[in-house]
C-alpha cells in the first residue's frame, strides 16, 4: 500500500482515540522527570533567602515588603508564595491582580499581601475577607472602602497609594491631603501605610519625594494616621538612599538580578534566583555553506559541530538572545547562532563535537558570567525585568 496522506488517516481512525486522550488528560503535570527533554525552570530557595537578607542589610533593617506582581517575575507566584513564607526578612508581599493575592493566600502566607490596583468590588470584599490590603487607586477608591466596610462590618486596613508624578495610579498629590484627611477621618479605613512609585529619573525623583513628603507632614499635621510610609523599589534601593522611609518595596533584586547600572556597584551580592534549563536534542556536523534556522543567518565558514536546544522564545528565552548570547553546557559556554524560534535555540560547539545527546544545559541562572540575567539583558539589548517576566508559566518548574 502507498504511503498516502488517505492510508495515514486511516491507520490513525483505527487507533483507539479516546483511552489515550483520557490517559493525556489525567497526567498530572507536564513530563519534569529528570530525564525528560522539556525545558524547565529551577527555582532556588536558599538564593531568595540570600537575596532577602542582602535587601534587609541594604535597607538598614527596615521591613521589607516583596513585590509578586506579574507570577512572581516570571518564576512562579505560588511557589514563590511558598518560598517567601518561610523567610524571616520578607515581612509583606505585594501584587497586582486578586488572582495573585489569593494564589499568595492559597499557599498559607501568613504575611500581610498589598493589593496595588483598581479592583471590582465584589473581588474586593472578597480579599478584604482574606485579609488582603487594598490601595487606593484614586478619589473614588474612598467610596469603595467605605462600601466594602460596611458590607464586612468592620473599619479595613489599607494603603494609601499616591500619585507624585508617575500619573499611573494613586491619588494625585495636589488633592492627597485632603483626601487622607477624608479616608482617616472617616471610619471605613485604617492606613496601615502610605506610598508611591518614583519615574527612576534622578532629578524628578528628587521632586516626588519632596512631594510626597508634603503631603504626609500636612495630613500629620491635620491629626490622621497614614501609617508607614513605602517608595523604595529595587533602585531606590541602591540609588536613593533617602527615599527608604519606614519600608522598602522592591522586586527584582528578590530573584537575584540588579536593576540598571547598580551590578557594577559592589553594595550587595545578589544570586539570580532561577535557571532556565533544557537538554540537548540533537548534536550534528555541519559542512562549510550549511545555514541555520529561520532566515539562514548563520552559514558555516568551515565544518562545524551544532547542538540544538529544545527551549525557545515561546518559553522565554528572548529571540535577541542570537545577537550575542552564550549557553552554558557543562563547563563550557557556547554561542547561540542562527535564530532563536519558539521552541528551538542552536549553538555552535565548534570543530570537536564536545557536547552529546541529552547534556543538561544552563540558557539563564548564577552559573556562569555569560549566562547572567543581567548579562543576558545587555547583551540581547532588553530590559532585564522583561528577561525574568517573559519567562514562560507553562515552564515546569523544579525546586
Ligand atoms: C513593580 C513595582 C515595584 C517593584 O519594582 P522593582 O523595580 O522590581 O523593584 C514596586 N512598587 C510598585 C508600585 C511596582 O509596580
Amino acid at each position: 500500500m502507498e504511503w498516502s496522506r488517505r492510508s495515514f488517516l486511516s491507520a490513525a481512525a483505527a487507533l483507539p482515540a479516546a483511552p489515550v486522550a483520557l490517559a493525556a488528560m489525567s497526567r498530572p503535570q507536564p513530563s519534569a522527570s529528570a530525564d525528560s527533554f522539556e525545558p524547565w525552570l529551577q527555582v532556588d530557595p536558599t538564593a531568595i533567602a540570600a537575596n532577602a537578607r542582602e535587601i534587609a542589610r541594604l535597607a538598614g533593617g527596615r521591613p521589607v515588603i516583596a513585590v509578586v506582581k506579574n507570577n512572581a517575575y516570571g518564576l512562579g507566584v505560588r511557589l514563590v508564595g511558598e518560598i517567601l513564607r518561610d523567610i524571616d526578612d520578607i515581612a509583606a508581599c505585594a501584587v497586582v491582580t486578586p488572582g495573585a493575592a489569593h494564589e499568595l493566600a492559597d499557599v498559607g502566607l501568613d504575611k500581610p499581601i498589598l493589593l496595588m490596583a483598581r479592583v471590582e468590588d465584589a473581588d474586593a470584599e472578597a480579599l478584604v475577607r482574606r485579609g488582603v490590603r487594598l490601595s487606593t487607586v484614586d478619589e473614588s477608591t474612598g467610596a469603595q472602602i467605605e462600601r466594602i466596610a460596611r458590607r464586612v462590618g468592620d473599619p479595613i486596613p489599607v494603603h494609601a497609594y499616591l500619585d507624585t508624578g508617575m500619573s499611573r495610579l494613586g491619588v494625585p498629590f495636589r488633592r492627597a491631603t485632603e483626601f487622607l484627611v477624608s479616608l482617616g477621618s472617616g471610619g471605613a479605613a485604617i492606613i496601615e501605610g502610605t506610598f508611591m512609585g518614583f519615574a527612576e529619573e534622578d532629578e524628578f525623583d528628587a521632586m516626588q519625594l519632596a512631594r510626597f513628603a508634603d503631603v504626609a507632614r500636612d495630613a500629620r499635621r491635620a491629626g490622621v494616621s497614614i501609617g508607614a510610609l513605602h517608595a523604595a523599589s529595587s533602585h531606590a534601593l541602591f540609588f536613593r538612599q533617602e527615599a527608604l522611609l519606614d519600608t522598602v518595596r522592591p522586586g527584582l533584586v528578590v530573584y537575584g538580578a540588579y536593576p540598571a547600572g547598580a551590578r557594577d556597584t559592589d553594595a550587595a551580592s545578589l544570586t539570580p534566583a532561577f535557571r532556565l534549563r533544557a537538554r540537548v536534542a540533537r548534536v550534528t556536523r555541519l559542512e562549510a555553506g550549511d545555514g541555520v534556522s529561520y532566515g539562514q543567518n548563520y552559514v558555516a565558514e568551515r565544518p562545524t559541530w551544532v547542538a540544538t536546544l529544545p527551549v525557545g522564545h515561546a518559553d522565554g528565552y528572548p529571540r535577541r538572545a542570537v545577537e550575542g548570547c552564550e549557553v552554558l553546557i557543562g563547563d563550557r559556554v557556547y554561542p547561540v547562532i542562527g535564530a532563536v524560534s519558539a521552541s528551538h535555540t542552536i549553538v555552535e560547539v565548534g570543530e570537536e563535537p564536545s557536547v552529546r545527546v541529552g547534556d543538561e544545559a544552563i540558557l539563564m541562572g548564577p552559573d556562569h558570567p555569560a549566562i547572567h540575567p543581567n548579562e543576558i539583558a545587555e547583551r540581547a539589548g532588553i530590559s532585564v525585568y522583561d528577561v525574568l517576566m517573559h519567562l514562560s508559566a507553562r515552564l515546569p518548574r523544579r525546586v
